[in-house]
Order: structure tokens, then sequence, then C-alpha cells
């Protein structure tokens, strides 16, 4: 394959933020250092580094994708309220039950969706 100088842009990106953005922030950082590059671009390279591991595409139940560069699996939170998704201090889902019994989990989907406590804390007074 190809070395994409774009792909290594938006993966450097990606690896460098904690916000989990979303792609079309991913594409105005992208801009500043490729002027040239293209929404679609980054929507193209954002695929291919989720298909290749290198990136975690979160699928936010009908809201924006946002992409994570840490690639570990940990479960995410995601504020109704702000739109903020934020790495959660919450136990993975323990498969070992099921994979004892012959299931074989390829994928989890570790995602938990509510009001972070800085709309919590705005909500009341
Ligand atoms: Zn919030
Ligand atoms: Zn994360």
């Amino acid at each position: 394959m190809r070395y994409s100088k774009q792909r290594e842009v938006i993966k450097r990106i990606l690896c460098e933020t904690k916000s989990h953005p979303t792609a079309e922030w991913i594409y105005r950082q992208a801009r500043e250092v490729m002027p040239s590059i293209s929404m679609g671009t980054v929507y193209r390279n954002l695929k291919l580094l989720g298909d290749t591991g290198e990136a975690q595409i979160i699928d936010t139940d009908g809201g924006v994708a946002r992409y994570d560069g840490d690639v570990s699996l940990h479960t995410h939170f995601v504020c109704l309220s702000c739109g903020r998704v934020i790495d959660a201090e919450a136990p993975l889902v323990d498969c070992s039950a099921m994979e004892s019994k012959g299931f074989r989990v390829i994928s989890q989907k570790n995602i938990l969706f509510g009001v972070c406590e800085k709309c919590g804390k705005s909500g009341k007074d």
C-alpha cells in the first residue's frame, strides 16, 4: 500500500487529542497542515484507520461519529447534553462466562449515555 502522508497527518491529530473529535474537527486541524485536503479525503482515511485497527470509531447512536486514537478496549461516556465524549472509568463487559460455554465474542461496544458532571451541575443551583 502506498504511503499516505494524509493518513499520517490524520492519525497524528487523533493521537494528540483526548477529546474524541468528529471528522469535521479533524478536517479543520488537518487543513492547518495540508490546506488542500478535502473533507472526503478525511472521511476516507478515518474509515481506513478504523478498518486497520489504528483508530476507534465511536458510533454515538444517531449522533455524529467520533474518533479515538486510543485503540485499547475502554468504555466511553457520551453526554447527551453537551455532546462531550470522555473515557469512562467503568468496567468492561465480562464475557468469560459466555466464552466458557463456547461463545466467541468478536467485538463489544462499551458506551454509556447520560449527563456529564458539568451539565448535571449547571442544571440545578
Ligand atoms: Zn455535558
Ligand atoms: Zn476513548
